[in-house]
């Protein structure tokens, strides 16, 4: 799950992360009392969306007096903001965070993320922080620092400090940095974090480090036991048929392809996809109906599939493990008739009961493709739009 830069900076400060003073703001009358309220002469108004890279969107300004912050917010707030992570469509702009202007005397950078390959989490920080990380990145790599952080001992303050040193982090400074650096450890650990990023992380002109910046992801295994989080959700930034599918435990992401794919399983929608790519397609989505599709959950997810535009048919792919390939032909049946389905539907289904199963779409009268396997089935769901 993801949140926004103040509401990430709200959890940072109540785990000792220092930040800039700022406040949340819906309208530009608002973010200019917000900006009387912190008091000048610098503010930096700042559009809040679930993505990185909106200061070179434009989503990211300074203001030098009260008439500047009203003009930003205006222009600001209710912007499509484009960033390299939000797609091309952008994301429409519709909270701001007003800031005090900060003294930056150097941009550095720290995130942190849950390594499979040591099992740890892994603390990556570097001199180079600001708008090009991902540039420093991809052509200079050794100036990213690693470290993998033991989970019984925690990030030590020999180790916090290091770190610091290894970023430039200027010598008085460093007891502060290491702190930070060990706040922020304790708090990606204690919310259950999957992603956290402070870029930049600064020094200020009076040797202070604070978080300028901040990402945070949560774990959404972990949700549960944090209704704190769960409470800053905020709905306007994810996609409508997701947020629809995850109301009936679907896990679906919408693609930009015109092939719409149910299967279940994870790894087989995944392979699906692959496959529909193969012979020349492209999918419209992804969509894993889990282990207990019921009839209900397959008629929800042809439901959700429709509503994207660009669907051209649908092909669904279904192994039959634990439940019975008959089972899931008469869910994928009766979905048919109650959307009233009117792009081609290619079906496979294996697995236990597949005999009646074919008996059963064949019964139904109604124009289903049905394929043997899945590469007969993305050859004929290709042919499907094709003709
Ligand atoms: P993004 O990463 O989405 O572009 P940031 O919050 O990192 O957004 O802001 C972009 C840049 O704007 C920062 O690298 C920094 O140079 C500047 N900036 C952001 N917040 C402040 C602030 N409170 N005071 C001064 N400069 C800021
Ligand atoms: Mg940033």
């Amino acid at each position: 799950m993801k949140i926004h830069e103040y509401q990430a900076k709200e959890i940072l400060r109540k785990f000792g992360v220092p930040t800039p003073r700022g406040l949340r703001c819906d309208s530009v009358d608002e973010a200019v009392e917000a900006a009387k309220k912190l008091g000048g002469p610098v503010w930096v108004v700042k559009a809040q969306i679930h993505a990185g890279g909106r200061g070179k969107g434009g989503g990211v300004k300074l203001a030098r007096s009260l008439d500047e912050v009203r003009e930003h917010a205006k222009a600001i707030l209710g912007m499509q903001l484009k960033t390299h992570q939000t797609g091309p469509q952008g994301q429409t702009v519709r909270r701001l965070l007003i800031e005090e202007g900060a003294d930056i005397r150097k941009e550095l950078y720290v995130g942190m993320v849950v390594d499979r390959g040591t099992q740890r989490v892994v603390m990556m920080a570097s001199s180079e922080g600001g708008m090009d990380i991902e540039e420093v990145a991809a052509n200079t790599p050794d100036k990213i620092h690693k470290v993998a952080i033991d989970p019984a001992a925690g990030l030590v303050a020999k180790d916090a400090e290091d770190i610091a040193r290894k970023i430039g982090v200027p010598e008085a400074a460093l007891p502060q940095a290491g702190e930070l650096l060990k706040n922020l450890y304790t708090a990606f650990e204690q919310t259950d974090g999957a992603l956290a990023e402070i870029n930049p992380l600064i020094v200020t002109g009076d040797e202070k480090v604070l978080a300028l910046d901040a990402k945070m992801t949560f774990d959404d295994n972990a949700l549960f036991r944090h209704p704190e989080i769960v409470a800053l959700r905020d709905f306007d930034e994810e996609d409508p048929a997701e947020i629809e599918a995850s109301k009936f435990d679907l896990a679906y992401i919408q693609l930009d392809g015109n092939i719409g794919c149910l299967v279940n399983g994870a790894g087989l929608a995944m392979a699906t996809m692959d496959i529909i790519k193969l012979y020349g397609g492209s999918p419209a989505n992804f969509l894993d109906v889990g282990g207990g599709a019921s009839t209900e959950k397959v008629t929800e997810a042809f439901k959700i599939m429709l509503k994207n535009p660009n669907l051209k048919a649908i092909l669904v792919n279904i192994f039959g493990g634990i439940m019975k390939c008959d089972v899931i032909a008469e869910g994928v049946v009766s979905a048919a008739r109650q959307v009233s389905l009117k792009v081609p539907l290619v079906v496979r289904l294996e697995g236990t009961n597949v005999e009646l199963c074919k008996k059963i779409l064949a019964d139904s009268g109604l124009p289903i493709i049905s394929a043997s396997n899945m590469a007969d089935a993305a050859e004929k769901v290709v042919k499907a739009i094709a003709a």
